[in-house]
């Protein structure tokens, strides 16, 4: 079962138009914006316009349209930034987090492009 969709999280105001973004790229159903508080040179996020609240709902969910465009302007970005390993860059990381053992705090699905310096191992020590 599909989670409850909060209307008033940030990202929705954000796809609204209600508060301002420093978007990146947006393609029919999906956009990409710069992380306000970025953890790497390059941190983007990019987020399907249609109200899913995390990348489970999203991948269950979602159109063949609406998942095609959103992987293709994360391909789309990767390319613009230079990172692609396939063109020489020097690669990125995708991150998602989805409920409460990941700590997702915005309730709308994101992946986190972050790219720029060297980004350590897949998760902290603790
Ligand atoms: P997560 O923990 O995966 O839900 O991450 C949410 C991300 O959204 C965090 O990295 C925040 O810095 C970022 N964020 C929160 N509000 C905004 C905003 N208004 N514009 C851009 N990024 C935001």
């Amino acid at each position: 079962m599909a989670h409850a969709y909060d209307d008033q999280n940030i990202f929705a105001k954000i796809l609204r138009g209600e508060i301002p973004c420093t978007k990146v790229k947006e393609s029919a159903h999906s956009l990409a914006f710069r992380d306000v508080r970025p953890q790497a040179p390059e941190h983007i996020l990019v987020i399907p316009k249609g109200a899913y609240v995390n990348y489970d709902d999203f991948a269950l969910a979602a159109s063949e349209a609406e998942i095609v465009d959103f992987t293709r302007l994360l391909g789309e970005i990767a390319a613009e930034l230079g990172v692609r390993p396939a063109d020489g860059g020097a690669g990125f990381r995708l991150v998602s987090n989805a409920g409460r053992d990941s700590l997702q705090e915005v309730p709308h699905m994101h992946v986190h492009l972050l790219a720029g310096r060297p980004l350590g191992g897949l998760l902290p020590a603790d």
